[in-house]
């Protein structure tokens, strides 16, 4: 047993999201538009937001490589000092702290 997330890659496969060895998906994604917000409800081809459940499905399955590719950034970034005196509008400091907070959330 563990805390951490199942190791990527991941791989989307319509509305599901499958671990590397395909023994069991990770996750599905939901209908967006239902009557009933408490359940699951599957979505099917004919949904008119077929292609944007798709989509969802495709950016969770990402998620292990966008935290690696974050980290490494972030890293990257922790190499070499900012040489504003003043972070507040720096870009780069800004984006930094979005990434350590990114980071945070996901772990
Ligand atoms: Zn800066």
């Amino acid at each position: 047993m563990t805390d951490k997330h199942t190791p990527g890659p991941w791989k989307p496969e319509g509305t599901l999201i499958w671990a590397p060895d395909a023994k069991a998906n990770i996750a599905q994604v939901s209908e967006l538009r239902t009557d009933d917000y408490v359940s699951f409800t599957t979505p099917s081809g004919s949904s008119p937001d077929f292609h944007e459940i798709v989509a969802n499905a495709r950016l969770i399955a990402a998620a292990p490589a966008l935290l690696e590719a974050l980290e490494e950034t972030k890293s990257a970034l922790n190499g070499v000092p900012c040489s504003c005196n003043d972070d507040r509008g720096c870009q780069r400091c800004h984006a930094g702290r979005k990434a350590t907070d990114a980071i945070k959330a996901a772990k």
